[in-house]
This record gives structure tokens, sequence and C-alpha cells, in this order.
């Protein structure tokens, strides 16, 4: 996972440190050059090393820091600082524009993600209540528009693009119009999704920069690839000094990046690092927190992201009415499939576990969780009718046979299925009543 690598190496000089009573001057040197180390392998940008790990030595020298703390926790308290001041300090949120629509501007190299991105932004936005229109002014790559008007659909926005077979199309007017458009159909946001080139060029930059004249947009998101590595800080500038932008996105946080973009990018262009893009569905997308950004690479652990995502899935009404069923005998295959996607909206499940303090050691394991076994449960109990899905005790053989057929899975998977039912809802039902659930061959929890 991005920073991965870098966060067992910083893990790793701290628990060398751990070791020690008081801190010497050459102990400092000696942590202060390891974390360097780490970084420049992690693909930082070299100016932010340097002054990152001088900030760093001076601090951990002087005694500006608590007594309260022993010296490793200082230095990991430093570090932790640090990290949240290059990652952009407080967390940036969207500007509205006081009369709607608000024009949000997509800008970036063709593959950083800016399409997807587009359609991430409108699903969450949506949700929040407000009404996206999605722009199509990439009018370069054959495919753009269709995979805009995609991303749309799935997010539930609508999209404005120029009329099919209307040549090449001006994506400056296009921009322009779609302003009116939205306008005139109430649409609050306007999300301009634009041409990127697999390099920085000139003429690109100029035709980006066309269109943010003609808009003049709320926000600019600069999109850029974790996974570019040292071309991040060039990509960036060269992006700042032809169209500039309000803030950017990290996309592709998911992959094996080595992190260095997404530590070089604030700092060095001095614009906030707004959102992370975490995979290709819709969902995996979240508001960049420079805070928990650092504690997850110290390792620190994310709650507060995790209970964030834990309440956006769940209902806490439905969560009470499950309760009762469970209480009453009442819970159902239905009810049973609905928890499990509320589960997968919770985004990866692995990702979850990522993000618990702790758990950068257990990394190799969670490589092997299988989120399969979701997608197949909910093959199955769509194959079965309503009663049996109400009263799983109908389901004799040739029932469960023609379950199996219709999701494509073998009747042990069927039989396993309802067997796990079973047992999960015989431990929510002594739950809800008060008592230890007994989970089979572990014993009480
Ligand atoms: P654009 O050319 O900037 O519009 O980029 P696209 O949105 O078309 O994305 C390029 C590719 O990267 C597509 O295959 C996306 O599915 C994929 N992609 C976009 N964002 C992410 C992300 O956060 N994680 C991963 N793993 N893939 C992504």
């Amino acid at each position: 996972a991005t920073f991965g690598t870098l966060s067992d190496r910083l893990a790793e000089t701290f628990k060398n440190l751990r070791k020690k009573g008081t801190l010497s001057a050459s102990d400092i040197d000696g942590t202060v050059r390891e974390i360097r180390r780490a970084l420049i392998d992690a693909d930082v940008a070299f100016d932010v090393v340097k002054e990152f790990t001088s900030r760093i030595r001076e601090r951990a020298l002087g005694d500006e820091v608590s007594k309260a703390l022993n010296p490793a926790q200082q230095v990991v308290q430093i570090v932790n600082d640090e990290l949240i001041s290059i990652l952009g300090g407080e967390q940036r949120r969207l500007e509205f524009a006081k009369t709607p629509p608000t024009v949000i501007m997509l800008a970036g190299l063709q593959g950083a993600g800016k399409t997807t991105l587009a359609g991430k932004l409108a699903q969450w936005l949506a949700k929040d209540g407000h009404t996206p229109l999605l722009v199509a002014c990439d009018l370069q790559r054959p495919n753009a528009v269709t995979q805009l008007s995609v991303v749309a659909e799935q997010a539930g926005a609508s999209i404005f693009a120029p009329e099919p077979g209307n040549g090449v199309g001006d994506p400056v007017r296009v921009a322009k119009d779609s302003i009116k458009h939205a306008r005139d159909k109430q649409y609050d946001t306007v999300i301009i999704d634009t041409a990127g080139r697999l390099g920085v060029d000139a003429e690109l930059m100029k035709q980006a920069a066309n269109i943010r004249k003609a808009v003049d947009p709320d926000e600019v998101l600069f999109v850029i690839d974790a996974m570019i590595g040292q071309d991040a800080v060039a990509t960036a500038k060269a992006f700042q000094d032809g169209v500039d932008f309000t803030g950017v996105v990290l996309s592709k946080l998911d992959g094996d990046a080595r992190g260095g973009a997404a530590l070089s990018v604030a700092s060095v262009t001095g614009r906030p690092i707004m959102f992370a893009s975490t995979g290709e569905g819709l969902g995996d997308f979240e508001p960049f927190h420079p805070d928990r950004m650092a504690s997850r690479i110290l390792d620190l652990g994310d709650i507060l992201t995790l209970i964030e995502q834990a309440q956006q899935a769940f209902d806490e009404e439905e969560a009470r009415q499950v309760a009762e069923k469970f209480a009453t005998d009442t819970f159902t295959l239905d009810d049973f499939l609905k928890q499990m996607q509320q589960l997968r909206n919770m985004g990866s499940i692995k990702k979850m576990m990522g993000m618990l303090p702790g758990m950068a050691q257990q990394r190799d394991q969670l490589d092997n969780f299988d989120e399969k076994e979701i997608v197949r449960t909910e093959a199955i109990i769509q194959s079965m009718t309503r009663a049996e899905r109400t009263n799983p005790k109908v389901l004799n053989g040739s029932r469960r046979l023609r379950i199996a057929r219709g999701s494509g899975s073998t009747v042990t998977d069927v039989n396993q299925l309802v067997n796990r039912f079973e047992q999960a809802a015989k431990m929510m039902k002594t739950v809800a009543k008060g008592g230890m659930p007994q989970i089979p061959g572990m014993g009480p929890v």
C-alpha cells in the first residue's frame, strides 16, 4: 500500500529510539539521517526532505517539547507535527459560490483519474444534497464523453456534452454553455472535466487556461496520480504555471506508490490537498485530512476516518430495527443481505482494516482477504424467492439446487451460506437478549 514501506521504516526508527533513556545529539542526528533516507527512498522531493529533516533536527535538539513524554514519544510527536505541516496543515474544504452554480474545474494529465474523480465528486456532493452537473470538455480523447456519461449515470448525476456527431466541438464553448444550462435547470454545482495529455504540453495548458478564463471557476482541482513518483513535482509546477489551481486531489493512493507525490506536492505548490482517491469505484474517495494522513503514515491509526465512514454507511434507526428483529427472531436473509451491502458501502474491508492502529504489520494477511466472498453471497441470496429469504427453513434440496444454478455457485456454497446465516442469527439473538455470544470453536468472546 502507499506509504507502506515508509511507515515500516519510520516505525523501525522509532523502535530503536524507544530503547534509549535519554537522547544525545548524536542519537538525534542518527534518527534524522534515517528519516531522511526513508523519505528519499519514498520519492519525496529533495527540497522537501531537506527542509523537513532540518526542522525535525532543530526541534528535537531544542527543548520545547513536553517533558511528560519519553524521548521516543517526543520525536514521534515532532515528526507527526511536521508531517501534518508538509501535508498542508488544516483540512481545506470545498468552497461553494454564494450564488449557485458552484463551478469546479478538473485539470491534470491523461490517466490521472479526472473523469473518475468527476463521478466520485458528483456522488459525494449528491449525497450531501447537492445537484451536480458533469460537463464533458475533454473532446480530444475519442471515448472521453462516453466514459463521463457512464460515471455520471453511476453517480446518478446529469451530464452536459456537445451533441454527438457535432464535429470536434469547442471545449471553451461547451464549458460556457454548461454554466448557462446549469443556471436554467437549477443545478447547484458544475464539474468540468478537461482534456489531458500523456505529458505536459503547451497546447493542453492553453486550452485549460482558456476554459478557466471563460468560466471563472470557484475551485480548480489539480488531479495527480500518486504513482508518478519523482515526476510529481515537475508536473504540479507546470500546471501551476500554466493553469494554476486552488487545490490538489491525489489519486490512486490505493496502489503501491511510495507516497512521495503526496508528501511533496502541497509544500512545493503551496496548494492544499483536498481529496484522496483510493480506488476505481465511485465510493473510493474521501476528503483529505493532513492530520489523519500523518497518523496513518506513522501507523497511529485512523479511528476518525473509520468512524466517519461507519456513520455514513449505517443508519441508526435501521440499526435499532435490526436489533429488534434479532431479539424477536424475525431476522431474514433479506436483512442479512442488506447488512452485507452496508458493509460493502463502508469501502473495501481491507482498506478499513488498514486504518486500524498496529495493522501495518498484518499487511500480508490483509492482502489475502477475499472480498469477492460478499459478492458471491449476494448472488446466492438474490437468486432466492421472497418466501425463501423470509423463511430459509423451506429450502429443501431441489430449491437449493435451483438457487445454486441461478447464482452460478454450487449447492455446497448455498448450504454454507444458510448455515452461516443461521449461526449469525442465533448468535445475534443471544446478544440482543443481553447474553454473551458463543462463536463456534472460539469459546465466549
Ligand atoms: P483521466 O484521463 O484523467 O480522466 O483518468 P481516468 O479517470 O480515465 O482514470 C484513468 C484510469 O485510472 C482508469 O482506469 C481509472 O479506473 C483508474 N483510476 C482512477 N482513479 C483511481 C484510483 O484512485 N485508484 C485506482 N486504482 N485507479 C484509479
